[in-house]
Formats: C-alpha cells, sequence, structure tokens
C-alpha cells in the first residue's frame, strides 16, 4: 500500500514539475513579443513645412513667414524665393 502512494506522490510531483516549466516557457515567450506600439501622441506629430528659398524641411512652429511664404531663417527671409 505505501508503494501505491509513493508511486502517486511521485507521479504529482511530475505533473507540477513539469506544468511549472511549461508555465516558465510560456512566460518567456511572451517576455520576447514585442509590445504593441500605441501610435504617439497628437502633441508629438509636427506639421513640417519647406524653406520658399533653399527648400529645407523644417518644423512648421520653427517658420518665418513673410508674403504667404515659409523661410528656414530669417537669412533667406530676404532672399527672393526658389525657382524650380
Ligand atoms: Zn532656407
Amino acid at each position: 500500500m505505501s508503494r501505491a502512494i509513493f508511486w502517486i506522490l511521485l507521479a504529482l510531483l511530475v505533473y507540477f514539475a513539469v506544468r511549472a516549466k511549461l508555465r516558465a516557457a510560456a512566460r518567456k515567450h511572451e517576455m520576447h513579443v514585442p509590445p504593441q506600439r500605441s501610435a504617439p501622441p497628437a502633441a508629438a506629430i509636427e506639421d513640417m513645412t519647406s524653406c520658399a528659398h533653399c527648400g529645407l524641411h523644417f518644423p512648421a512652429s520653427e517658420a518665418l513667414h513673410a508674403d504667404g511664404r515659409d523661410y528656414c531663417s530669417p537669412a533667406h527671409l530676404r532672399l527672393p524665393p526658389h525657382q524650380p
């Protein structure tokens, strides 16, 4: 009878050991999956514009405006617009 109890306990031990190992492996696999990247917040997205003289692209918030055109610097503000 004690032999039967020994084998039952051994089987339970193996069962729980295997289950713990599988759970650890599953958790490790989950960690390798890259997290879902959410879209950047709207505040991080800035409109871009290009300089009417040199064509440089830069944030619209840094633009200098003259005659309805955007310029990258005060020096280019005084120069004529780029002719394509
Ligand atoms: Zn420019």
